[in-house]
């Protein structure tokens, strides 16, 4: 689904990823773990087409989308949730949602996918007509996948969605990227939290000063812990 080879990026001239090299197969859901500043955002906004990358090769199944700018990346069916809860505060969970399925592809199914996002979280169900600012942060970070699972994708690259969030909702947002997966989509999951990503991740890339320093199915990484 996705292949990522020799991937190189740069800050001016500080290097922030080198010779980064890793697979996610179909279905399959990745976590790269690693301490602040490893070089995990870049490496989810390099995917995305939003950092540029000096040299490397990416290709998501099976076409390469080396250099595709980030707009033009989820016509490959990829979805970005990026770091950080980027919904429209004004607008309600409903319209947020709506933003999602922009793509004229993803607007012929809107009812079916609608009601899988209700089914993963339930909690916005409920708070459908609510403006998304009235929503928890992690409430918020729930309705963020939403959107992104509303384009339909096949892959869904995820920045850190444990971040400030409090431990209930935490396993709240991790169950239902259990769901995401079950339902067929590739998932590419960049965590600082090391326990929740080996549990939710079949297989897990440590990522250290840009480097791939480790890798391996997520039940070897935890005990060895
Ligand atoms: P992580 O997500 O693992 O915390 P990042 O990808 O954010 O790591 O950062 C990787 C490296 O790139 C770090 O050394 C960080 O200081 C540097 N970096 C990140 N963003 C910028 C930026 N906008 N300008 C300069 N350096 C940056
Ligand atoms: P929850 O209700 O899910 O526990 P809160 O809204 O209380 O989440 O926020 C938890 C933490 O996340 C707080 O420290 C808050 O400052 C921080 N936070 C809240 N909203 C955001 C946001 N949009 N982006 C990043 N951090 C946020």
């Amino acid at each position: 689904m996705l292949e990522v080879s020799g991937l190189d990026a740069y800050y001016g001239d500080a290097r922030a990823l080198s010779e980064v090299s890793l697979t996610v197969h179909d279905g399959e859901t990745v976590a790269v773990i690693g301490p602040n500043g490893a070089g995990k955002s870049t490496l989810v906004n390099a995917i995305a087409g939003l950092h540029p990358h000096r040299s490397g090769r990416i290709a998501v199944g099976g076409t390469d989308i080396t250099g595709v700018p980030a707009h033009r990346v989820c016509e490959h069916g990829v979805a970005v949730v990026p770091e950080g809860r980027r919904v429209f505060a004004t607008m309600s969970v409903y319209d947020n949602l709506c933003l999602g399925a922009y793509r004229r592809t993803a607007r012929a199914g809107h009812k079916q996918r609608l009601d899988r996002v209700f089914d993963v979280f339930p909690r916005l169900r409920q708070r459908v007509t609510q403006p998304a600012g009235t929503l928890s942060g992690g409430e918020q970070q729930m309705l963020a996948i939403g959107r992104a699972l509303m384009a339909g994708p096949t892959l869904l690259l995820l920045d850190e969605p444990s971040l400030g969030l409090a431990p209930v909702l935490t396993d709240e947002v991790f169950e239902a990227l259990g769901a995401v997966g079950a339902q067929g989509v590739s998932v590419l999951l960049v965590e600082q939290d090391i326990d929740r990503a080996l549990d939710l991740a079949t297989r897990t890339y440590l990522l250290a000063e840009g480097r791939v320093a480790g890798e391996g199915p997520s039940a070897d990484l935890r005990g060895s812990d």
